[in-house]
């Protein structure tokens, strides 16, 4: 069995009110005279379902369409139900001990996206965002081989930081500081579709935009 864990891209998706709205256009339209369908998008790298190649935060990092083949698929997974983190530090102690030696993606549900669907003016509300804490993100780049985490929130790092142009968190996985190791960064994932679910597998599909930070992504689970 298989689930879909991206969110299907619409307009009307809750956004950070600050980031570009995503737009389609229709250029031409049967239902007007055309012989057929087509559109114009335009898309945010960063809004809706999405993943953070290195080079979001680090200039020397990898850029998404220079994803490794290897990088589409997750094998060992590791999910976290953690529920009650709206508005909260998502730190090591919550972590614990769960990453194994061979886990190369960690999945988080904090129980934000819980208010995706019936309350999208309270899941985008700066204050109710929970945030990865920086020891957290140390732990994850010096002691795991996790290669990508994967969260129902719109950002890793502390709101308040992001205000004041800093983002430590990101730094951190990214590789600013190791240059030989990074971590992918899935934000705004639908992981409550997963939480009581046996995984096999996942799999990533970035669009491979040349050069660019990052990606709207679509996440398929394949279920045990
Ligand atoms: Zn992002």
């Amino acid at each position: 069995m298989y689930k879909i864990i991206s969110y299907i891209i619409k307009p009307e998706n809750p956004n950070y009110p600050d980031n570009s709205k995503t737009e389609f256009t229709s250029i031409c339209k049967i239902k007007n005279g055309d012989f057929c369908n087509t559109t114009k998008i335009q898309l945010y790298t960063h809004n809706d379902t999405h993943v953070d190649a290195p080079f979001h935060f680090n200039i020397n990092g990898t850029k998404i369409s220079e994803i490794e083949p290897s990088d589409f698929f997750y094998n060992n997974i590791v999910t976290l139900n953690m529920n009650s983190k709206i508005g909260k530090e998502i730190s090591l102690f919550d972590v614990g001990d769960s990453i194994k030696k061979d886990t190369d993606m960690l999945l988080i549900y904090s129980g934000i996206s819980s208010l995706w669907d019936n309350s999208p003016d309270k899941f985008v509300m700066k204050k109710n965002q929970p945030w990865l804490s920086k020891d957290l993100a140390e732990y994850l780049i010096k002691n795991t081989n996790l290669r990508a985490i994967g969260v129902d929130f719109m950002c890793v790092d502390n709101l308040d930081d992001i205000s004041n142009d800093k983002g430590p968190v990101h730094d951190i996985l990214l590789g600013l500081n190791e240059l030989s190791k990074s971590i992918y960064i899935y934000e705004d994932v639908n992981t409550k579709l997963i939480i009581n679910d046996k995984i096999n597998r996942i799999y990533a599909f970035p669009m491979l935009l040349y050069g660019l930070d990052g990606s709207p992504v679509t996440m398929v689970v394949e279920i045990l």
